[in-house]
């Protein structure tokens, strides 16, 4: 792993591009947020960048990571620990909404991005109010729960 010296965006650099098979998990989470990614589209205007998705264990009490690598654009990291269907969703939406407003920081263009697309002003921006829940509710009759691991 070495520094990146492209952006202030870019926590990390890695070669990346290694192929591997997606799991179950990572098949539901990008679907997820292909209809994620159009709530979040819808309200900043624009296409949003290239994103993919990886489950991986992250340090400390993360839930979820969103990193800009230069060849493969924005890499969202959803950590094994998150079980919950709407929890899961969650933090998808608020990795979507990083990768909204090329931004990884909590500011005030996230705050009011995340508070307009349904989740509640706390310090993690990670719990959905009544109004996302009932949007994830009729999302999960289309994709079905989120599937437990593979591992
Ligand atoms: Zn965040």
């Amino acid at each position: 792993m070495n520094k990146c010296f492209l952006g202030i965006f870019c926590l990390v650099f890695t070669s990346g591009g290694s192929v591997r098979h997606q799991t179950q998990q990572e098949i539901w989470l990008t679907k997820a947020g292909q209809i994620l990614e159009k709530k979040v589209e819808k309200e900043i205007g624009k296409p949003l960048s290239k994103w993919s998705i990886e489950v991986k264990n992250l340090s400390g009490t993360k839930i979820g990571l969103c990193i800009w690598y230069p060849f493969s654009g924005y890499k969202i990291y959803i950590s094994p620990k998150l079980t919950e269907s709407n929890k899961v969703l969650t933090v998808m939406l608020h990795e979507l909404i990083h990768v909204g407003i090329l931004n990884p920081r909590h500011g005030p263009k996230f705050r009011l991005l995340a508070i307009k697309l349904g989740i509640e002003d706390e310090p993690t921006y990670s719990i959905a109010s009544q109004t996302l829940i009932n949007e994830f509710f009729e999302m999960l009759k289309i994709l079905g729960p989120y599937p437990v691991s593979e591992e």
